[in-house]
């Protein structure tokens, strides 16, 4: 059986609506899932739902945008409640942040001479709030101004690029406390992706995670190199965190691993669904 606890559905960046990325995550052989959209759990009620359908065991789920010495960190939050009132507040704030920061990246793009980017981007996206970088990428892959999904970000999007704006997310020991107070476990997303220009730097941020109350870390992701899987795998054992698997998947086709499909988690860590 299969575990994959790091996918996202079209309430964010996916390409599949939240019921059909159940049914994929099923037909790959996943038996305890999670959906972690960035920023929202408007999702997770329907993916529930058809999880149960299908006897899979869900855990709610959502990615939350954090910041870290001016990086963007991604944090999950397992086993939130999507109704509970302070949960719903405090993701009232990530929608009209994407919004405003669209529209900058809009003009950026202007600047490089490519009109309609915020036009073309919503055309992928379910709404404004929700917008993503990914959104814009698909859009220039559309109109042919990049060949590749993956250029996109090379070009324009990566953290730091001239299209890339930076949002004010909240500090990583904000978010970690926020999903800790909230009956949640906070999950550090695929560590091996932040690109510090110190390797100290990762351990810093492994320690203040640590110290604020995170709970598990990503030790295979399917939007981490595989060969970090090792590194990511001892620090588990070095910080006494439980092990979190997932795919990252978002669309079809793409090079990220389908549902459930990324490496599983060493035989001697413990799984951090076993707290579900
Ligand atoms: P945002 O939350 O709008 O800043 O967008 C971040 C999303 O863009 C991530 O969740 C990924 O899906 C995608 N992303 C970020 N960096 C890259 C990259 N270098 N290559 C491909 N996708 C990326
Ligand atoms: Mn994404
Ligand atoms: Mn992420
Ligand atoms: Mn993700």
């Amino acid at each position: 059986m299969r575990v994959d606890l790091h996918m996202h559905s079209d309430a964010s960046d996916g390409a599949l609506a939240p019921d059909e990325l159940m049914k994929l995550a099923c037909s790959c052989g996943c038996g305890i899932v999670s959906l972690t959209d960035h920023d929202t759990l408007s999702g997770n009620a329907l993916a529930a739902e058809t999880a149960a359908e299908l006897g899979m065991k869900f855990i709610s789920g959502v990615e939350i945008s954090s910041l870290y010495a001016d990086k963007t960190i991604h944090v999950v939050g397992l086993g939130l409640d999507p109704k509970s009132a302070t949960v719903l507040e405090f993701f009232s704030e990530s929608g009209p942040k994407r919004e405003a920061r669209a529209r900058v990246m809009d003009e950026r793009f202007r600047e490089f001479g490519i009109e309609g980017a915020l036009e073309g981007a919503l055309k992928f996206a379910g709404s404004m709030e929700t917008l993503s970088r990914t959104h814009f990428a698909r859009f220039l892959v559309e109109v042919g101004h990049v060949a590749k999904y993956e250029d996109a970000f090379s070009k324009y999007l990566r953290d730091g690029g001239p299209c890339h704006v930076p949002t004010k997310w909240p500090s990583v020991g904000e978010v970690v406390e926020f999903i800790g107070r909230n009956g949640g476990v906070p999950v550090l997303a695929h560590p091996g992706r932040y690109k510090f220009s110190s390797s100290w730097m990762i351990e810093e941020l492994i320690k203040l995670f640590k110290d604020s109350g995170g709970a598990a870390i990503e030790v295979s992701s399917g939007s981490q190199p595989s060969s970090m899987n090792e590194y990511f795998a001892a620090a588990a054992r070095r910080f006494e965190f439980l092990a979190s698997t997932g795919s990252d998947f978002h669309a079809p086709g793409s090079i990220r691993p389908n549902p459930g499909m990324q490496e599983q988690i060493p035989a001697d860590l413990t799984g951090v669904w076993t707290l579900f």
